[in-house]
């Protein structure tokens, strides 16, 4: 069932990422006001280039793991502040962990002291090497505290643990997503993750990378409807956490086979060694998201990467011409 959106001045932390820009141009476009919180690590301004003349947005470069922010009049906080891509919290490890800690804690607090709601932008990364399939919410996980990957998994369950705490102890209005593997225009080239990585290398004709035997799968999400979602999380009546991601599982090996031939490209497909605890299935229940909130993805694998190869391809373009 829609529910009714009531907030008019959002706080966005991470909003000058991926995931994070895409939602502040759909918040704007609904007539909410946004103050983004950013300190630009792994986003950009570019990323809000479209929002720059907006009366309604408004750009505040912050480390919210670092301090406290101090703003008046915000009725809903979203926080999406950290590194997200394995190459990016592993180069981050302790960065990753901050954020996700006393950056958590400073977002709760800036949503405490102003009797607004609190969404919590988690991940599917909480499931670990999940042993059920597909995930429901109700799993605990099966994370391994000490391995590469603990620095991001361990810090968004901190997170989810602080978030419940901040409901329990304070009566903070909470929501917690847990995002699956979402995709789009804005990725870097460079950031590491699948899909950026396959494209650009089916672009400039170079060898698709694929990790280990390929066998491993993930569930892609456009980021389009992720961001329906989250928005669909914050307005509904429903504090414990919610899968956001679309089913339908796509093992690593095909998918960089979709992407050669969405691409026309003829690069090889080349299996280099596998990254260490990679999660070997990963798939989203939304029974929760689709019931309770009437939410559920509209955009299918290939029609999502043809948008998001249009967009890499016009991109290296512009960046060919300035060159
Ligand atoms: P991203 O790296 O593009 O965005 C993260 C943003 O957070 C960047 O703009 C970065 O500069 C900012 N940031 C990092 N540390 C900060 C700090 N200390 N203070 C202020 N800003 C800080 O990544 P993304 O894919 O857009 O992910 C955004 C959020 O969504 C993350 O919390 C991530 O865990 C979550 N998520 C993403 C996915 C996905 O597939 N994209 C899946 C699950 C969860
Ligand atoms: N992957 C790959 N080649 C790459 C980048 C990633 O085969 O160049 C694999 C990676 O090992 C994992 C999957 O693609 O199995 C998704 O990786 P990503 O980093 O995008 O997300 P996450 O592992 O966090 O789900």
């Amino acid at each position: 069932m829609p529910v009714q959106w009531e907030f008019r001045r959002v706080a966005v932390t991470g909003g000058a990422g991926f995931l994070g820009s895409h939602l502040c141009e759909q918040l704007v476009a609904r007539g909410t006001s946004v103050l983004c919180l950013d300190n630009l690590s792994t986003g950009s301004a570019r990323n809000l280039e479209s929002l720059a003349e907006e009366p309604t947005f408004e750009l505040v470069e912050h480390d919210i793991a670092r301090r406290p922010y101090t703003a008046g009049g915000i009725d809903l906080v979203v926080h999406l502040a950290s590194p997200a891509s394995p190459a990016d919290y592993l180069r981050m490890p302790v960065e990753t962990l901050r954020v996700g800690s006393r950056g958590t804690e400073h977002a709760l607090e800036l949503a405490d002291r102003n009797g607004a709601r609190f969404l919590l932008v988690s991940t599917s990364e909480v499931y670990g090497d999940p042993l059920r399939h597909p995930q429901t919410e109700d799993y605990w996980g099966n994370v391994n505290p000490v391995g590469p990957r603990a620095v991001y998994d361990e810090a968004k369950r901190y997170a989810e643990a602080l978030t419940t705490a901040f409901r329990a102890s304070r009566g903070t209005g909470t929501r917690i997503a847990r995002v699956f593997n979402t995709y789009g225009p804005r990725m870097r080239p460079a950031d590491g993750r699948v899909v950026p990585t396959f494209i650009r290398q089916a672009l400039a004709g170079e060898p698709i990378t694929v990790n280990g035997d390929g066998r491993q799968t993930r569930s892609l999400c456009y980021v389009d409807d992720t961001v329906r979602g989250l928005l669909a999380v914050a307005a509904a009546n429903r504090p414990q956490p919610v899968n956001i991601g679309r089913p339908g599982e796509l093992p690593v090996r095909k998918l960089a086979e979709l992407v050669r031939s969405l691409v026309g490209s003829r690069s090889p497909i080349e299996h280099v060694a596998a990254s260490a605890d990679d999660p070997k299935r990963r798939c989203p229940d939304i029974t929760v998201a689709t019931r309770e909130l009437g939410w559920r993805p509209r955009v299918d694998v290939v029609a999502g990467l043809r948008h998001t190869i249009a967009w890499f391809t016009a991109e290296a373009r512009a960046a060919g011409a300035a060159r």
